[in-house]
């Protein structure tokens, strides 16, 4: 008999990556401690250790996002789906759902609103502009129908931040629920779900909370799990069907049964990196994005690049920015990988081939990284 078919496996071997610098878009560097993490022993995923643990990722969800919010817990998937799991779950057929979209996650929104049977009604904002409270209260005026209000709060395409406080203030003002994109801004910027009355949420672990990629801690209000419970029909994915998960992460009251296995060390990961993010606090995890943005504007100015996005509405930790005249952005974006080990964004869209998008998320917001990237460009240009 023959041996089973080779394919192309001769001459693979374990995979070694190279040791980058991790100033894009995402995903962050990760910090040694949680990467550490990765490497503990497996566990069960109903042992009772595990399930005290998951108990306290819980916690801290509810610490990042400040909210007591019962249902918080981290979906087994990356920020894509957090954010279909808020839609899945709260569209139902028909529903009238306001998509404002001033960049490239905005319009995924639409896309999940129209996947749902929902009636999208889109509001279209300059991308690199924030989304505009005035003609959000417009278009709910003219809507009263209208079920929910979704946006996205830091903006990864273009580094512009929404005023979210007042859009869901609009939201709950006019009777519809709110959701939330908070992929890039959860641990970079304020994100305070109940204080601003946010019902739906979602972020991804790989931004400002440096952990691995792949999965995305969400939450969500009493009035939000009031719609998910009353729904008439049932939520048309099995797997991200709150009903069901949250059977798993026992935020129902019920007793834990099994769902599908948890991603065990990804959870020991975005334990270790939640934990860190409340050790530090969050208030000084803001102050020091906040600083080494400055940094980082500051030398960027001076070597000559400008910013897309007006001062008041910039994301510390996503720094779109114009090159310096004449600079060839593919070329130099791809030398600065190739020979320095640094990563950093070009532009999506319309913006493609304009822009940089700088990332100072989570553990990659320090100034020896800072000054390293600037080092760098002060040697190239
Ligand atoms: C990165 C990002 C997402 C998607 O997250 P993934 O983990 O890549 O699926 C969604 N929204 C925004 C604003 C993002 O920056």
């Amino acid at each position: 008999m023959e041996l089973p078919k080779d394919l192309h496996v001769q001459g693979i071997a374990s995979f070694q990556p190279p040791t980058r610098r991790l100033m894009g878009p995402g995903p962050s560097d990760i910090h040694p401690r949680v990467l550490e993490a990765l490497s503990r022993p497996t566990v069960g995923h109903l042992d009772p250790t595990f399930i005290a643990m998951m108990d306290e990722v819980k916690s801290l969800v509810q610490y990042a996002y400040q909210t007591t919010n019962a249902l918080s817990m981290v979906v087994s998937a990356p920020g894509s789906a957090g954010m279909e799991t808020c839609f899945v779950n709260l569209v139902e057929p028909g529903d009238k759902v306001i998509v404002c979209r001033n960049g490239v996650f905005g319009g995924r929104m639409l896309e999940n609103v129209t996947r749902c049977g929902g009636t999208p009604i889109v509001l279209d904002f300059e991308w690199g502009h924030p989304v505009d409270p005035n003609r959000v209260e417009e278009a709910l005026k003219e809507h009263p129908d209208a079920a929910i209000l979704a946006f996205v709060h830091a903006e990864t395409s273009t580094g512009v931040r929404s005023d979210a406080q007042t859009l869901c203030g609009l939201a709950k003002q006019y009777g519809c629920l709110s959701i939330v994109d908070a992929v890039t801004s959860l641990g970079g910027i304020p994100v305070l779900v109940d204080d601003w009355g946010i019902d739906a949420i979602y972020s991804g672990s790989q931004k400002c909370l440096s952990a691995t990629p792949g999965l995305s801690p969400v939450t969500f209000s009493k009035r939000a799990v009031r719609k998910i419970k009353k729904r008439e029909s049932p939520v048309q994915s099995w797997f991200l069907d709150l009903n069901l998960v949250m059977q798993y992460w026992g935020s129902g009251g019920s007793k834990r049964s099994y769902h599908h296995t948890a991603p065990v060390h990804a959870l020991y990961c975005i334990h270790e990196a939640l934990l860190m993010l409340q050790e530090e606090g969050l208030d000084s995890s803001w102050e020091r994005h906040r600083a080494q943005h400055e940094r980082l504007r500051a030398g960027l100015e001076d070597l000559g690049f400008r910013f897309l996005v007006d001062e008041e509405y910039r994301l510390p930790q996503l720094n779109a920015v114009f090159l310096p005249e004449g600079t060839e952005e593919v070329g130099l974006r791809q030398k600065l990988l190739r020979e320095y080990n640094l990563e950093v964004g070009g532009g999506l869209g319309d913006l493609a081939g304009k822009i940089w998008r700088i990332g100072l998320m989570g553990h990659t917001a320090h100034s020896d990284k800072v000054d390293f990237l600037l080092d760098v460009l002060r040697k190239e240009l």
